[in-house]
């Protein structure tokens, strides 16, 4: 294995859920629902593989589902996309990142992303032989995640290439503020550098919140590229349909390096995709109403267990303090937990560089059913 793939192991989402799956554990570490998505979707799925969607479909994504992403943006966000050229089909948002990464770095050019990130950010950077500069996301007084503004204006230099943006934040929850956003607009624009944002949690917002997507603030749209996936909106994390939005610099950049890594993506999902897309507003508001009853539900019972929390604004996830519980390592806490009460979680720290700054924080999944939830809170109060 290459020196620069070394550091890298099993992800822990891996792990996580392989642990799950042999002790039996209720599964709350790695994020994917357990009900699936519109039937009318799963429907035009089957359909379309009877009817013939499965050889090679065009490179860049059939030409109705890059219009219905198109549609997306323009009807939610107000950004216009040409789907010919400024819309890219990949296989998932993380083929688009890591695709993103590597067709616009240079060895040692700089990527600035906010930590605690996703894990497979580092990789792709890694990968690409370019260099992270993390800016440290801390629990604020008003119950916040917040950064440092001067941490950030710090973090910018000569060899900067890109900032990579998670909004709303895994696995955190926060959701940038167009504050926020504007300070990190203004710093790409003035030493010019791409934004690459992904916003798989677009729509998993809670307590009336909205999302703000970067591009469309001032300067950015022509420097950003906006990565979404179905997985998180439709509830179909195993179909690894993203997207990459962007200008066609940008997009045909990535489309270079992604024909070379899968070439193309499964056929029968993307007219499914396409049809989901264009489902109603209901459908949006709904799922989110539910998504956020299980969040409180979760929270609740975390918190009468003896965890505290912080509580999410957006995403899947509920991020707890294990040091009411005794827990001062939650590496150490989650490989413990299935043994200690049947409850698989997600240690934060190795979406750390700063590790200290997140050693006693655990992750749990909200996106179960709520008998699900009640089941993994009962055996969660055994640890008091
Ligand atoms: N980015 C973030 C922040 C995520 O949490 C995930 C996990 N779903 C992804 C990217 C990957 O998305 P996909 O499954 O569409 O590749
Ligand atoms: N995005 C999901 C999470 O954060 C899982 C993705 C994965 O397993 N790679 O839990």
């Amino acid at each position: 294995l290459v020196a620069r793939m070394q550091p890298f192991g099993t992800t822990i989402f891996a792990e996580m859920s392989a642990l799950a799956v042999r002790t039996g554990a209720v599964n709350l570490g790695q994020g994917f629902p357990d009900t699936d998505g519109p039937p009318g979707m799963l429907d035009a799925a089957a359909k379309a593989l009877q009817t013939g969607a499965n050889q090679y479909p065009p490179g860049p994504g059939i030409p109705a589902l890059r219009s219905a992403i198109a549609d997306h943006q323009s009807t939610f966000w107000g950004l216009e996309y040409d789907p010919d050229g400024e819309v890219l089909v990949t296989a998932g948002a993380t083929e688009a990142i890591t695709a993103a990464i590597l067709a616009l770095c240079e060895p040692g050019d700089e990527v600035i992303c906010f930590e605690p990130y996703y894990d497979s950010y580092a990789a792709a950077i890694a990968l690409a032989g370019a260099v992270r500069r993390p800016v440290t996301l801390r629990p604020g007084s008003d119950g916040r995640y917040e950064f440092d503004a001067a941490a950030l204006r710090a973090a910018f230099g000569p060899r900067t290439r890109l900032v990579l943006l998670n909004s709303p934040h895994n696995p955190t929850g926060k959701v940038f503020t167009r504050d926020e956003l504007a300070l990190i607009a203004r710093l790409c624009v003035s030493h010019d550098v791409y934004a690459v944002t992904d916003e798989v949690y677009e729509h998993l917002i809670f307590d009336g919140g909205s999302h703000v997507p970067l591009a469309t603030l001032p300067g950015m749209r022509d420097r950003t590229l906006q990565i979404s996936s179905a997985g998180k909106t439709f509830s179909c994390t195993g179909w690894k349909v993203g997207w990459a939005c962007g200008p066609v610099e940008l997009v045909s950049a990535v489309l270079r390096v992604k024909q070379f890594l899968t070439f193309v993506n499964a056929a029968p999902l993307q007219p499914a995709v396409a049809y989901a897309l264009s489902l109603p507003r209901s459908y949006y508001e709904e799922f989110r109403a539910d998504l956020q009853a299980k969040r409180d539900r979760l929270i609740g019972g975390l918190t009468e267990a003896g965890f505290s929390v912080l509580v999410p604004e957006g995403t899947y996830f509920v991020t707890a303090d294990i040091t009411g519980l005794g827990g001062t390592d939650g590496v150490e806490f989650c490989r413990e937990l299935p043994a200690r009460c049947g409850v698989v979680a997600v240690p934060s720290q190795v979406f750390y560089d700063n590790v200290a700054a997140g050693r006693h924080l655990v992750r749990f999944a909200f996106c179960k059913k709520p008998e699900v939830l009640d089941e993994a809170v009962s055996r969660l109060r055994r640890l008091a």
